[in-house]
């Protein structure tokens, strides 16, 4: 029976399983890790490549499952929680995220991600199909928000597919999508980081004002507030915008 608090949606397509695994390229990492294995219908197809695997599971049912029923599987593959992991698992190995992921923690995943991104090459996975497209989303857009500009700061984002609730057991209420994250870090960024994060967090807290307004709580510097850029409301600005605006307003401090 799903766990409903544990976001348990269990995929019933083979086909659909392969093609989320196969949305792997299968360079640049030495690890994989799934978060959210379940009942192991992405997991079987993991198993056959030739990458060591790593397995997020709290659902100790889904956990006894696994080791029944599939032989390679031990008791070190098992890291628990993802959000609390540090990735110690793979000794700082260069790894892959994979998975149709708990809804419920979409963006606290992606974040995740982004917080380890120096370990973290590529990403491959299923949210809602709303996360997902705010996630790969384009300036000027009604998706484009905080979690686009802050992914796309790090990784390129790709929209591989559109996944059909009733290929879930239990169905969820919305379709879903696939996306492909593959790291790219956005020059700029580095040194910057936190800066940046309060920018885009602040402007898009309230998007539908001019950033001269919306960034009133920073404290502009000074020889800021005449910016091209405060005319101008978050969803205008590229993510290379909100990276040069940052780096432009740490020197100043
Ligand atoms: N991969 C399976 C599939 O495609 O059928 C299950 C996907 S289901 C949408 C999400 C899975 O994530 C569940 O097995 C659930 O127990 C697990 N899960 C929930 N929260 C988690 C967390 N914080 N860390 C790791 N796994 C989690």
């Amino acid at each position: 029976r799903a766990k409903k608090h544990l976001g348990q949606h269990f995929l019933t397509d083979e086909n659909i399983a392969k093609d989320i695994v196969n949305g792997l390229t299968g360079s640049g990492y030495e690890t994989i890790v799934e978060v959210g294995p379940g009942m192991g219908v992405l997991t079987k197809y993991l198993l056959e490549t030739d990458r060591k695997i790593f397995l997020a599971e709290i659902d100790e049912e889904s956990i006894t499952y696994l080791k029944k029923n599939y032989g390679t599987v031990e008791d070190q593959t098992f890291i628990g929680d993802f959000l609390k992991t540090d990735f110690e698992f793979s000794g700082q190995q260069q790894t892959a995220v994979i998975g149709n992921f708990p809804y419920n923690i979409s963006s606290q995943i992606l974040f995740k991600i982004i917080d380890h991104h120096m370990i973290i090459p590529e990403m491959v996975g299923m949210f809602q199909k709303e996360v997902a497209e705010r996630t790969a989303a384009v300036p000027r857009t009604k998706s484009y928000g905080i979690l686009s500009v802050l992914v796309q700061a790090y990784y390129d984002v790709e929209y591989l597919f559109t996944v059909h609730e009733n290929v879930f057991n239990p169905p969820p209420k919305v379709k879903s999508g696939v996306i492909r994250l593959t790291r790219n870090l956005k020059p700029g960024l580095e040194g910057n980081e936190h800066l940046f994060k309060q920018i885009v967090k602040a402007g898009f807290n309230q998007r539908r004002k001019k950033l001269s307004n919306s960034l009133k709580i920073l404290e502009i510097p000074e020889v800021l507030q005449d910016h091209e850029f405060m005319d101008k409301r978050a969803e205008e600005l590229s993510i290379e915008d909100f990276i040069s605006f940052a780096s432009l307003w740490k020197s100043q401090k």
